[in-house]
């Protein structure tokens, strides 16, 4: 069933738990990624990002992705990743995705909150949550070394500020992770998280999720944060031990399925997921 991710969050934070985001850029990600959130009766979010504009337009992220959340059996919550732009989030909003996020991290920060403020008037109108983000959790072309990302982390006051001027549905943090692949394991600041989660009474989001360590993410869901993306990780996951000589079309997407299917099993015993009742 698609849902927008309120109660869900409000079930993870009371319970201590975090629910996977997963980006999906076809059908074979949307099917793998809802048949383990069936298969272990657990709330998922699919993530669109508008990065993989490019790979699948919005119009057909949002027919399939509200497709396939309508089908499952599990809340489902149809997330818009990453968005740029004010207008490009209005649309997802206007497709019927039931939560978007309005990235203007890089932006300052009252322009942040004027851009967030806007979206929210939009959203709010139409039922859908919205995500923002305080601090910089890096990306671009730097993905392999954390220390020479261009991640910026957020501080209390910030989000405390940020948090009274929109009251935002959920809030991305920046406490260490980056986005993309690592070496080494990233140095998560457990101490930032727990006074962010003690003075702010938001829902709190964590990107960057993938390798950044199953300990690490493990204490971040029990600690405030309710949702964790995870993309790079999958990927990899689907090509990892692929054997193409020989193999079928069929038989390639198979195992790409066997591998995604795989890795979001294991995420969501690290995130310590529970199944949530609406
Ligand atoms: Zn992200």
């Amino acid at each position: 069933m698609l849902v927008t991710s309120k109660r869900l969050f409000d079930a993870a934070l009371k319970s201590k738990f975090a629910i996977p985001a997963t980006n999906f850029v076809d059908q074979y990600t949307l099917r793998a990624y809802i048949a383990v959130a069936e298969r272990q009766q657990l709330p998922l979010i699919i993530s669109f990002a508008q990065a993989h504009n490019e790979v699948m337009p919005l119009e057909e992220a949002a027919v399939l992705g509200r497709y396939y959340a309508e089908l499952a059996r599990v809340p489902i919550v149809l997330h818009l990743d990453h968005g740029e732009d004010v207008d490009f989030v209005k649309r997802a909003v206007d497709l019927g995705f039931t939560s978007v996020m309005i990235d203007a991290s890089q932006d300052t920060l009252d322009e942040n909150i004027r851009k967030t403020k806007e979206v929210i008037a939009y959203a709010h109108e139409k039922g859908v949550v919205v995500e923002a983000e305080i601090g910089h959790v890096g990306s671009g072309d730097n993905y392999e070394n954390h220390d020479h990302s261009d991640s910026i982390y957020t501080t209390v006051e910030e989000a405390k500020h940020f948090y009274q001027a929109t009251n935002v549905d959920s809030l991305a943090i920046s406490i260490g992770t980056a986005h993309g692949n690592y070496v080494g394991l990233p140095k998560i600041n457990f101490e930032r998280l727990h006074d962010i989660a003690e003075s702010v009474a938001v829902p709190l989001v964590l990107h960057g999720g993938s390798s950044s360590g199953d300990d690490n993410l493990s204490r971040c869901a029990g600690s405030g944060i309710v949702k964790i993306n995870i993309f790079t990780d999958i990927m990899n996951g689907a090509v990892r031990n692929l054997i193409v000589e020989g193999k079928s079309y069929f038989d390639i997407q198979e195992q790409m399925r066997a591998g995604m299917e795989a890795c979001l099993q294991h995420y969501y015993h690290i995130f310590k997921t529970k199944s949530v009742n609406l």
